[in-house]
C-alpha cells in the first residue's frame, strides 16, 4: 500500500533502538534487577511500579497497566501519531524513513498540521509584541498591573494584545492566501459569505491555550474593562474547535503547571484563565481553568495522570453549586483507590484570584487542603436534600445515592462510601445491589489473572512464552515437528498462536515490542500485550525453552487425538477420500510411534 512504512523497517528499527535509552531521556529509570523502574509518567503515584524490560523492549505498568513498544511510548507520552513516533525515533538513530511508493501517506495533510502550529506561534508572538508596542495597549497594560501580575508572569503564560480592528492580524500573518487559509482553519480568521476576512479577536487581552508540548493550539481574549462596555461582548471569547484544539481535551495552564513544578501533590480547576494567571502570579502555581465547558471526563483523565489530588473551585453561589454537583458527578467512575477529589466554594462574590489577594497565599493554600472531600460533599448535599430522621428520606437517600455510587470503580474507596450510605440510611445493602453487573467483568478478570500459570490454558501458556523469549520459536521450529495439523484444533487462541509462529519463523530475531507492534490497536495485540507483562515464573531461558516444547507437543498431542477421532468417526459411517485415508495412516502411524515411546518410557 502506497504510503506505509514497510514492516521490515519497522522491525529493524525496533532492532536498533533501546526503549530504555528513549524513555530514560524523558522519564529518568532506575536499575533494579534485570529491569528498569521509575513512577509511571500515565498515573499519579509515589512508589514505582512503572517497569521498562531492556530484554522484551517493552515497558509495562502494575498500576494503570499501560503497556507498549518503544513506538507505544511515544505515542503515548509525546501524544504523537504513529509515523510520527517512527520518524521521531528513526531520526535518533540517523535513518530514513522509506515509504512504499516514496511518500508518506497525505504528505499535504501532514504539512498543512505543521503549518497550522506554527501560524499559531506567529499569532502568540504577534500579541505579545502589540501588548509591549502597541499605542492602545495601554488600556490591557493598566489591567493586568491592577490585577498585580508581574512581567515575568506574562511572560510565562505568553500574555498578549491583540488591538482593535478589523485586520491586524490578517494584515501581519495573512500575507498569502494559503496563510490566510490557515488562519481562517485554525480559528484565528472569519470568513464572510462574499470571501473576505477578518480578525476573530479584537481590542482583548490574549491568553494562548498550550497543549502539553508546549505548542499554542488556540487562544482565550478577555475583553478590557471600559468606561462604557458593550453588552453584545462576551466577556471570554475562546477559539472556536479546529484540528489543533479541542476544547473538551484541553485545560488552560496544565503545560505551565508542569513547567513550574516537578512533583503535582494537587491540581486545582478554576473557572477563567484570569483565575490561573492571577494565582500563579501569588505563587500558587497548581491551577489550571476548562475552556468554557464543564469537566469533561477527558479532563479528569489527563489531570488524574499527573496527580491523585484534584481540587475544584467554585463561587459560592447557586450557578457555582450547581456546577460542583456535576464536576461530581463526572467525577464518579474516576474515583479509583488512591484518588481524591476536593471541592471548595468561595464566599459570596469572591473569586479565586480576589480571594487570595484578600487572605494571602497561605491561608488560601490551607482552605484549598481543607476543602470538602469527596465524600464528604457528596453525602452532605444528598443529606440535605433529604431529612434523614424520617424512613421516607432515608429511603429516599439510598434510592439517590445507590446508582450514582455504583458508577464507582470497585475497591476500598467504593466499598467504604457503600458503607457509610449503609450507616446513614440504617440499612444492610445487599453485595449484589452494591457491585452491579456492570463491574462483573472486571472481576472476572482480576479474578483469572490471580490464577496461576498452573491452570492457563496451554495455548495461552504457549503465547506466554513466545512473547518472554521469542527465540523458543526458533527451538520449535529446530525440533522439525510439523505444526500444521494444530489448525484442526478448535481452541481459544489458537490462530495468534499459529501466527506468532510464523510470524517468527519467518523473522526468528524479533524482539518482544516488535512483535506486539504488528498487532498495533487490535483486540489481539493488548491480548498480547497483558500476556507479556506477566511476570514468567522460569527466570531460566534454558528451562522455558523446555517448557515452551512440551506445552507445544501436548497440544500436538490433542490434535492428533482430536483428528483422529474425527477420521474414525467419519470412517464408521461412510468412507474416506484420498487425502483423508493418508491422513488417517499417518496419525495411526504416529500414535502407534507415541504409544509405544510412552511403554518403553
Ligand atoms: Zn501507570
Amino acid at each position: 500500500m502506497a504510503g506505509r512504512i514497510p514492516q521490515q523497517f519497522i522491525d529493524d528499527l525496533l532492532n536498533r533502538v533501546d526503549i530504555v535509552e528513549v524513555i530514560d531521556s524523558r522519564v529518568p529509570l532506575k536499575k533494579k534487577g534485570k529491569e528498569y523502574t521509575a513512577c509511571c509518567p500515565f498515573h499519579s503515584e509515589k512508589t514505582p511500579s512503572f517497569t521498562v524490560s531492556q530484554n522484551k523492549q517493552f515497558y509495562h505498568c502494575f498500576g494503570c497497566k499501560a503497556n507498549g513498544s518503544a513506538i507505544g511510548f511515544l505515542m503515548e507520552y509525546e501524544h504523537m501519531s504513529f509515523p510520527d513516533a517512527i520518524e521521531e525515533l528513526a531520526r535518533s538513530q540517523g535513518i530514513e524513513v522509506p515509504y512504499e511508493g516514496g511518500q508518506r501517506p497525505d504528505p499535504a495533510l501532514k504539512k498543512a498540521q505543521t503549518d497550522l502550529y506554527e501560524l499559531m506561534a506567529d499569532a502568540n508572538q504577534f500579541y505579545q509584541t502589540q501588548l509591549r508596542q502597541h499605542a492602545d495597549a495601554e488600556i490591557a497594560i493598566r489591567y493586568l498591573k491592577e490585577r498585580g501580575l508581574s512581567g515575568e508572569v506574562a511572560k510565562d503564560f505568553g500574555i498578549g494584545y491583540a488591538p482593535d480592528g478589523w485586520d491586524n492580524l490578517l494584515k501581519a500573518l495573512g500575507t498569502t492566501k494559503e496563510r490566510e487559509k490557515g488562519l481562517v482553519t485554525a480559528g484565528m480568521l472569519i470568513k464572510k459569505d462574499n470571501g473576505k476576512c477578518y480578525d476573530r479577536f479584537r481590542d482583548r487581552i490574549m491568553f494562548p491555550i498550550r497543549d502539553r508540548r508546549g505548542r499554542c493550539i488556540a487562544f482565550g481574549g478577555r475583553i478590557l474593562p471600559k468606561d462604557t462596555p458593550n453588552d453584545k461582548d462576551a466577556k471570554y471569547l475562546n477559539s472556536p474547535e479546529t484540528p489543533l484544539f479541542h476544547k473538551g481535551r484541553e485545560l488552560y495552564g496544565l503545560y505551565e503547571a508542569r513547567q513550574a513544578l516537578r512533583d503535582i501533590p494537587r491540581l486545582m480547576v478554576v473557572e477563567g484563565y484570569m483565575d490561573v494567571v492571577a494565582l500563579a502570579q501569588f505563587g500558587v502555581r497548581n491551577a489550571v481553568a476548562t475552556l468554557g465547558t464543564a469537566t469533561t471526563p477527558d479532563h479528569l483523565q489527563r489531570l488524574f495522570q499527573l496527580t491523585s489530588e484534584v481540587v475544584f473551585c467554585f463561587d459560592g453561589d447557586r450557578a457555582g453549586k450547581d456546577a460542583a454537583w456535576r464536576a461530581l458527578q463526572t467525577c464518579l467512575p474516576e474515583m479509583r483507590d488512591g484518588r481524591e477529589t476536593r471541592f471548595m466554594f468561595l464566599p459570596d462574590g469572591e473569586d479565586p484570584d480576589s480571594y487570595i489577594r484578600k487572605i494571602g497565599k497561605e491561608a488560601f493554600e490551607s482552605e484549598v487542603k481543607q476543602s470538602q472531600t469527596f465524600s464528604e460533599y457528596l453525602f452532605k448535599q444528598l443529606t440535605e436534600e433529604a431529612d434523614i430522621s424520617g424512613i421516607g428520606g432515608r429511603a429516599k437517600l439510598v434510592e439517590t445515592a445507590r446508582p450514582m455510587l455504583s458508577q464507582m470503580p470497585e475497591g476500598i474507596y467504593r466499598k467504604l462510601m457503600f458503607e457509610q450510605l449503609e450507616k446513614l440510611g440504617r440499612v444492610e445493602l445487599s453485595t449484589s445491589t452494591s457491585a452491579p453487573q456492570t463491574n462483573r467483568r472486571s472481576r472476572a478478570f482480576r479474578q483469572a489473572a490471580k490464577k496461576s500459570s498452573a491452570s492457563m490454558t496451554p495455548v495461552r501458556k504457549a503465547i506466554t512464552y513466545l512473547l518472554h523469549q521469542p527465540t523458543v520459536a526458533k527451538a520449535w521450529h529446530d525440533t522439525g515437528r510439523n505444526s500444521e495439523i494444530l489448525k484442526t484444533l478448535d481452541l481459544p487462541g489458537m490462530d495468534l498462536l499459529l501466527e506468532v509462529l510464523e510470524i517468527l519463523r519467518i523473522n526468528p530475531n524479533l524482539s518482544t515490542s516488535a512483535l506486539i507492534e504488528r498487532w498495533r490497536e487490535t483486540p489481539s495485540g493488548s491480548h498480547l500485550a497483558k500476556l507479556a507483562s506477566e511476570q514468567p515464573e522460569l527466570e531460566d531461558d534454558a528451562a522455558l525453552e523446555v517448557e515452551f516444547i512440551a506445552t507445544m507437543d501436548a497440544l500436538l498431542k490433542q490434535s492428533v487425538d482430536h483428528r483422529y477421532d474425527d477420521l474414525q468417526a467419519k470412517l464408521d459411517h461412510s468412507t474416506l477420500n484420498e487425502t483423508e485415508m493418508a491422513e488417517y495412516k499417518m496419525l495411526l502411524q504416529q500414535l502407534y510411534a507415541a504409544k509405544s515411546a510412552s511403554k518403553s518410557d
